[in-house]
């Protein structure tokens, strides 16, 4: 193991080069409850976390960081997704920032993305942050969409790609690039085409709402075997849809998973991605209804009986990424503070409450497999 990436430092921490993989992990808290927040990075620094990221939707949640930050020494990483007009204002509190390259249009459309992220850049090199350009499957940035219509994981690798050429313009190198999907092949897909075309940018690794244990592990694990022992990832997230109290489990998962690859310990999963798929997100501070974990464990005990179909059920927690993130799946599920928006693909079924919501998807459930068995 050890890539040949260049170095990237998050205060005191190195990305790439030839230091350790670090492992990292996401607050499911809300951002606004500090108490709760600060609960979770200390349950995640017990358990070994390098870096901890914070979701930041409004200014609210900004002065919620403020007040973190002045009670913990952890390395702290901000999601920006949509809100990155709100880097200014937190790059004085972290150490890193993520932005999503398929986020950035919507907001003031009229600018170009080429200024948005000089924008980025500026305030980060002001801040001395590091960032990462975060591209997720389920939200490619549509010039690259339309430009790869024909093959999704060119167009994942391509933005990619772009964005690095962009900074590397800026003359900004403290990067890290994550190409993340909920399919583990594509990840590793992705991962290895990226790492050819740049070799010298570090990885970070992360299959996207592997969901549930044990599979959410299982699915990781597939994708971390085959990229880590060619010396791609740098630093890796285990995303697992568990409870607030037990998001420690990412970095047990991430560091056992380290552990079990240096000393030669593979798994061997002969029908993999064979059968039914429920993918889930690993929730965050955006779940307005904690039932969502709950949800995503009935729907896996409601539909262990359709285990022989090749059929993906798609569990998400917020109504931000949840509607773009149910697209590809057969089923999808997202969830609402009150109700539920239960989806076919792309096509929206209705909204239901937690306690129906169940009945409704094991109709489609059941409709979705008597039309594969005719
Ligand atoms: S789908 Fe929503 S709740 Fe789930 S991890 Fe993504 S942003 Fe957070």
């Amino acid at each position: 193991m050890g890539s040949k990436t260049r170095k990237v430092w998050v205060k005191d921490l190195q990305i790439g080069g030839e230091a350790p993989i670090s492992v990292q992990s996401m607050c499911a808290t809300r951002t606004r409850d500090i108490d709760a927040t600060l609960g979770q990075i200390a349950l995640l620094e017990k358990a070994g976390a390098d870096l901890i990221r914070i979701a930041v939707d409004n200014v609210m949640d900004v002065e919620a960081l403020a007040e973190i930050r002045k009670s913990t020494k952890a390395r702290l990483v901000v999601d920006l997704q949509e809100n990155f007009r709100l880097a200014d204002k937190v790059a004085p509190h972290v150490d890193k920032m993520r932005y999503n390259p398929g986020h950035l249009h919507h907001l003031d459309p009229e600018i170009p993305i080429q200024q948005k992220v000089e924008w980025l850049v500026n305030v980060a090199k002001k801040n001395g942050s590091a960032l990462r350009v975060g591209v997720n499957c389920g939200s490619v940035a549509p010039d690259f969409l339309e430009r790869y219509a024909k093959d999704h994981v060119n167009a994942i690798v391509e933005s990619a790609v772009w964005h690095c050429s962009l900074l590397d313009k800026l003359n900004f190198t403290n990067y890290v690039v994550s190409l993340k999907d909920s399919d583990p092949r594509k990840v590793v897909e992705c991962n290895k085409r990226f790492s050819q075309r740049r070799p010298d940018v570090p990885i970070h690794l992360g299959v996207t709402e592997a969901g549930l244990l044990p599979d959410g592990i299982i699915k990781t694990r597939v994708a971390f075997e085959q990229l880590i022992p060619r010396g791609i990832g740098d630093t890796l997230r285990v995303s697992l849809t568990v409870a607030f109290h037990e998001k420690d489990e990412e970095i047990k998962a991430g560091r056992q998973i380290l552990k079990d690859i240096a000393e030669g310990k593979f798994i061997s999963v002969p029908d993999f991605g064979k059968g039914l798929n429920i993918i889930s997100c690993p929730s965050c501070s955006r779940v307005e209804n904690t039932a969502f974990v709950e949800l995503a464990q009935e729907v896996k005990r409601m539909s262990s009986d359709a285990k022989g179909h090749d059929i993906v059920i798609a569990v998400m927690g917020c109504r931000v990424n949840g509607p773009g993130e149910t697209d590809d799946a057969d089923l999808g599920l997202w969830c609402g503070p009150s109700s539920v928006t239960l989806k076919r693909k792309s096509e929206t079924l209705g909204a239901y409450k937690y306690d129906e919501v169940l009945s409704k998807l094991r109709v489609e459930l059941d409709e979705l497999i008597a039309h594969k068995v005719s």
